[in-house]
């Protein structure tokens, strides 16, 4: 009887593919009662309880072996206030989805991640990031929001009524309760000046402060094995939307980012000593291009290639000396590396476990195709990020765990009150969350 049980469990793994899990059950309430309802029941059970967004961390942290929650029923925008330029939705609805309804409203997000995939709710959980100096992570742009409890009550803050809390709900890395509503700060709808363009990594380096404060948005890619970046900004314009073509947006954004690199990486899966030779052919086919669009359209672009990734904040002040060490590193060490190395640069914020926390940001990510072993390369990734002080995204690979990440997190354990305050029994906890904030 037990072992039936166990056999009609369902599954549910993420998009990555690095994790998976049997959870009790997977339920998908359509409403706050309903929500409450979930986790009185498994309280009554003695199970723990844990929302999944829509899978897109590359780690276990929405992995659970007691109930499961999806919220792809709750994902519905409540109401908008234009004067104000703010919106509550539902915590399940997804980025892209958002952007289409604030649009409607004359309304946009401020900044975004480059994929539209994730919900909101999960999307603010791991401090979900673009890129823009003077810009937050997703999170920031939170300023208000309501949160199931353990205990079935609803708990609501706001930047007005309890900024403390707040500050340690908008990166709860799902440890506090389920979000039910998030209210966003919004801008009004605006297009957005892209420019992609093939550059020297050494020029980009030395110019690395006019670049970062001189656009919105900035970020490269550096091709590992090859001394060349693709590099983007993104500036606000009054102009009307000019995109490419609909065979060359496909050539672009399809072919030569996604099908053709996917090409590209299987071939470097299946002859490893050929990457460097395949990067140094793909750098060849970078090339400059430019469109107006909705700030939403040039934020998120889709992602057919998978792969594992791993991200590391570190102190902006930090970025030219560790990207250079990353360099040496990889040669040294012969590291076969196909994937380019994303840099994004975000402001710093007051959010207890942003790994913005305190200090303007860079973020350097590294990735691997899907199905190659990526530890050698990322724990030697790790060892340099970790020596100035680099904090991991929740939502990507990394070796952490909370004795090596409290002293990175001024307010580690102010963020542990509250966990300790708002969930005593761990009724939302798992084993990622036991790794990274201890088991106590
Ligand atoms: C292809 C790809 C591209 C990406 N690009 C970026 C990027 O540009 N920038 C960046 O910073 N990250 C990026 N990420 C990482 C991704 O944004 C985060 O991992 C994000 O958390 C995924 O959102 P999700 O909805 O899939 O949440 P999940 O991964 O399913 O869950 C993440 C966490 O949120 C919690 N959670 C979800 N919903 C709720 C809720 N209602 N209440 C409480 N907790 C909740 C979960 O319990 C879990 O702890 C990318 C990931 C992929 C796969």
């Amino acid at each position: 009887m037990v072992r039936m049980a166990v056999a009609m469990r369902p599954r549910w793994s993420n998009w990555a593919g690095t994790y998976a899990c049997e959870p009790v059950s997977i339920e998908s309430p359509a409403s706050e009662d309903e929500i409450v309802a979930v986790v009185n029941a498994a309280r009554a059970a003695g199970q723990r309880v844990k929302v999944a967004g829509v899978g897109h961390s590359f780690t276990d942290i929405a992995c659970t072996d007691g109930r499961m929650i999806r919220l792809d029923r709750y994902d519905r925008v409540l109401d908008v206030d234009t004067a104000a330029a703010t919106a509550t939705v539902q915590a399940g609805i997804t980025i892209e989805k958002l952007g289409v309804e604030l649009a409607r409203h004359g309304l946009a997000q401020e900044n975004a991640g480059d994929i539209a995939y994730q919900s909101i709710a999960g999307a603010i959980s791991t401090a979900t990031h673009g890129t823009g100096a003077t810009l937050g992570n997703i999170a920031t742009q939170i300023v208000g929001l309501s949160m199931v409890l353990a205990d079935g009550s609803l708990l609501t803050c706001s930047a007005d009524t309890d900024p403390d809390l707040l500050a340690a709900c908008r990166v709860g890395l799902g440890a506090l309760g389920v979000i039910s509503t998030v209210t966003l700060r919004c801008l009004p709808l605006f297009n957005l000046h892209s420019v992609e363009q093939p550059r020297d990594l050494d020029e980009v380096l030395e110019q690395i402060d006019a670049l970062v404060d001189g656009n919105r948005h900035f970020e490269f890619f550096w091709f590992p094995h090859t001394d060349r970046v693709q590099s983007i900004t993104n500036n606000p314009t009054a102009e009307p939307i000019r995109t490419r073509g609909r065979a060359s947006t496909y050539l672009n954004d399809i072919l030569l980012e996604n099908s053709a690199f996917g090409l590209v990486c299987r071939i470097g899966r299946a002859r490893e000593r050929w990457i460097p030779a395949l990067n140094r052919f793909s750098v060849r086919l970078l090339s400059r291009s430019e469109v107006v669009d909705t700030s939403a359209r040039v934020f998120a672009n889709p992602r057919l290639v998978r792969f594992s990734e791993m991200e590391y904040a570190i102190p902006r002040a930090a970025a030219v000396e560790t990207i250079g060490e990353l360099r040496a590193m990889i040669a040294r060490r012969e590291h076969l590396v196909g994937f380019p190395v994303e840099v994004r640069f975000v402001a710093a914020d007051d959010i207890m476990l942003s790994p913005a926390h305190g200090r303007d940001t860079c973020y350097i990510a590294v990735h691997i195709f899907q199905g190659m072993s990526y530890e050698p390369y990322f724990r030697d990734v790790e060892a340099i990020t970790s020596a100035v002080g680099g904090r991991p995204h929740w939502g990507k690979l990394h070796f952490q765990s909370a004795d090596t990440l409290r002293p990175r997190y001024p307010r580690f354990d102010d963020f542990l009150a509250v966990r300790n305050r708002v969930d005593p029994e761990r009724r939302f906890g798992n084993a990622y969350l036991d790794q990274v904030l201890g088991r106590s």
